[in-house]
């Protein structure tokens, strides 16, 4: 691609300027995006300037799907007190702009994206991300030793985002990918890129490739055979063994999806709502069915499932991992359970 093309949609945001950029787009709408915590962990929430945004960091205890799909969310109101009973869709889908999206959480939106598109769509997932402007942040640096997102190549931007920042030093290469995002930098006067800021982009992603390297030192394009070959592999004992089922691993998840849904009924048994909350598959509960049957009452049986959540069934599926490397798993899992050493078990003993 030419600089001259390129340069139409990549713009130039001084770091000086970061914070008016911020200040202008939350008066526009709320703006979310990630923040320093307590022991060294992050999450993301309001801000109303740059000063309050960490602009490195390890991914955020939960991340950005929590905006995307609430942990709890109002489905209908229903009412049984006329001679008709009816009932009333509730959306809630305030504007929002997320800022600082690293490109393992773009890809998890990705996937949810995907998921929530399939009929029946899911028009609270749809209509909400609708409101949502979501700016990408690019890491330049490794960030831990639980990430592999190297492996699963969401290291680098893939789209799926309307604004993309790259630190380049000084300043920030923008790059623009909706319509919506055109008018918000024609807005805010963002300069157009030169080509020196064209080569000091192709600079930043030269050393980011010798950086990141595929963390378990097995090919992806093994992965498949793998989990084919591998379901009755020891690992899943093991991890049975080891797991107490706590779901940590599957909440802070950007591509766990699975909800629960219950009605609450107001005491005059008339009235109520219904919810959906997230569920979990590592919930021995989660696969009871009526009649005291349990599809996958045993640990290992649920740890295995997990995976196959990630590096099978959705390959068969829609051609991609939903694992994005994040590391999350890994570092919330009290019973240190570590996705890498799982996939490097797997691979050695099947491939
Ligand atoms: S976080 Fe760890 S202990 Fe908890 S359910 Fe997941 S794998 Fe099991
Ligand atoms: S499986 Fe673990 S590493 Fe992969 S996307 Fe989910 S939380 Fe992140």
């Amino acid at each position: 691609m030419s600089a001259e093309v390129k340069s139409v949609n990549n713009h130039i945001l001084p770091h000086g300027e970061l914070d008016g950029f911020i200040r202008k787009l939350s008066k526009k709408m709320k703006v979310v995006a990630p923040v320093a915590k307590e022991a060294g962990n992050f999450a993301f929430q309001e801000v109303s300037g740059a000063s309050e945004i960490a602009l490195k960091y390890v991914p955020t205890v939960l991340p950005p799907k929590k905006y995307f799909m609430p942990q709890r969310e109002k489905m209908l109101d229903f009412d049984l007190t006329g001679a008709q009973p009816s009932d009333k869709a509730v959306i809630d889908a305030p504007e929002l702009a997320v800022f600082g999206a690293h490109t393992c959480d773009l890809a998890g939106i990705q996937c949810l994206n995907m998921v929530f598109s399939e009929r029946p769509r899911d028009y609270n997932y749809l209509l909400r991300k609708e409101k949502i402007f979501l700016i990408g942040m690019e890491c330049n640096d490794y960030c831990d030793e639980n990430a592999s997102c190297a492996l699963v190549n969401s290291h680098m931007p893939s789209g799926g985002y309307d604004l993309f920042f790259t630190d380049l030093g000084d300043r920030f290469m923008v790059h623009v990918n909706t319509q919506k995002a055109e008018e918000i930098v024609e807005e805010m006067g963002l300069a157009k890129a030169s080509p020196a800021d064209l080569a000091a982009l192709d600079k930043v992603r030269e050393r980011k490739r010798s950086v990141f390297r595929n963390e378990i030192g097995v090919d992806p394009r093994k992965l498949p055979e793998a989990f084919a070959k591998g379901e009755k592999s020891k690992v899943w004992e093991d991890l049975g063994a080891r797991c107490v089922s706590c779901g940590n691993c599957t909440n802070v998840c950007p591509t766990c999806y699975c909800f629960d849904m219950a009605d609450n009924v107001d005491l005059n048994m008339k009235t109520g709502s219904r919810n959906r909350t997230w569920d979990s598959c590592q919930f021995e509960t989660f696969a009871s069915v009526a009649g005291g049957e349990n599809f996958r009452e045993a640990r290992s049986e649920r740890q295995r499932h997990r995976y196959y959540r990630k590096f099978k069934y959705p390959l068969d599926k829609f051609y991609r991992f939903f694992c994005t490397g994040c590391g999350r798993c890994t570092r919330t899992c009290m019973a240190r359970i570590n996705l890498k050493e799982t996939l490097k078990g797997l691979a050695k003993e099947t491939v």
